[in-house]
């Protein structure tokens, strides 16, 4: 099975070609020049980008791969959640491909592309217990299976990344802030700056990090953070954010294990690159009695490899679209989940 995947949903356009065995071409061109200056993505500078670039990235996978249109067997791209611009631009293609060479289309949720590809490339069975960590999610999700999906926590008000790119900008950090803040940190104590964890200690496994963010703008209002500081700022936030997922794991292990037992923890999503939070939650994972599985950082970040193993995993079960099928700004994944859900959750 050879699959063409694509990704518009924010400010990366990619593509790739994923067979069953695996990833022969992936192909990412970030927009992260165009939106540096305004510290965040643009929605409309996004889409425009992503007309700009999509055709010709999906021309140099397919000859990294060295293959042609007629060798595929599908087309999948992200259909939501995300920029309703770009997610029009990346679905309105393979609409286009799938009707001008008569393939399946797959149009697949950007988060069950982020959940599903460690089942590529850490063969992990279902079910597992998966932390997805991003620039606009945040939660606890019990996979069960292609298309099944619990979420047990989920963020009462900020996403972690948006978290890490907020705090970024407030000291002068590069956007995306998540990688300046992690190199920041090296050079950094991680115990210089008493910071707040919120929910910490609390029943149930959903997050909170705005409380955090608003202690770190008010060091600085107080003059508490000098050019020198920064690295001890950055490696105090970091630790606090660390800490507070760690929490939440110690509850989500035990929700999810009360139905599945100990299973695998996979972490997926752009802040799931940092490598400090990788190794603590490796640690707390494993004296949880959970394995640990987390995607290589370019495969945790937006990538359209993990949007082609998602219509790999779907053409498998004939989970097929029809050219109608339209992009959505949300989309979660566990639609029955309340808006949060706190303690005593079925997984
Ligand atoms: P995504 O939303 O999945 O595209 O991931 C992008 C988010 O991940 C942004 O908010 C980044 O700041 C964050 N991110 C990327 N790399 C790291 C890192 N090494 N540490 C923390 N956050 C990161
Ligand atoms: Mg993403």
């Amino acid at each position: 099975m050879i699959i063409l995947g694509i990704e518009t949903s924010c400010d990366e356009t990619a593509a790739a070609i994923v067979t069953e065995h695996g990833i022969q071409s992936n192909l990412v061109h970030s927009q992260l020049e165009e939106h540096r200056p305004f510290g965040g993505v643009v929605p409309e500078i996004a889409a425009r980008n992503h007309i700009e670039h999509l055709d010709g990235l999906i021309k140099q996978a397919m000859d990294v791969a060295q293959i042609n249109f007629h060798d595929l067997d599908g087309v999948a791209a992200s259909a939501g959640p995300g920029l309703i611009g770009g997610l029009m631009v990346g679905l309105t293609m393979a609409k286009s491909i799938a009707l001008v060479h008569s393939l399946p289309l797959m149009a697949v949720n950007h988060l069950e592309a982020h959940a599903l590809i460690p089942r590529l490339t850490d063969k992990v069975d279902f079910p597992y217990l998966l932390l997805l960590i991003s620039g606009g999610h945040c939660q606890f999700l019990t996979v069960r299976g292609v298309g099944q999906y619990r979420r047990l926590g989920t963020t009462i008000d900020d996403a972690p990344g948006e978290a890490f790119d907020k705090v970024a900008r407030m000291v002068g950090l590069e956007y995306p802030g998540g990688p300046a803040i992690e190199a920041a940190a090296v050079n950094g104590s991680r115990h210089r700056y008493d910071l707040p964890r919120p929910l910490k200690g609390r029943p149930g496994c959903d997050f909170s990090f705005s409380g955090l963010k608003t202690a770190v703008s008010r060091k600085i209002m107080e003059g508490k953070v000098l050019e020198k500081d920064i690295p001890d700022l950055c490696a105090s936030f970091q630790e606090a954010v660390v800490d507070i997922l760690e929490d939440r794991l110690q509850h989500a292990a035990v929700a999810f294990s009360e139905s599945h037992g100990t299973r695998p923890l996979v972490l997926a999503g752009g802040v799931a690159a940092n490598s400090v939070l990788r190794a603590r939650l490796k640690a707390t994972a494993n004296t949880l009695g959970f394995s640990f599985t987390a995607p290589p950082p370019a495969l945790c970040t937006d990538n359209a490899a993990m949007v082609a193993w998602a219509g790999i995993e779907r053409l498998r079960l004939n989970m097929v679209d029809n050219l109608d099928a339209e992009p959505r700004a949300r989309w979660p994944l566990d639609p029955d989940a309340p808006k949060s859900v706190g303690a005593g959750v079925k997984a």
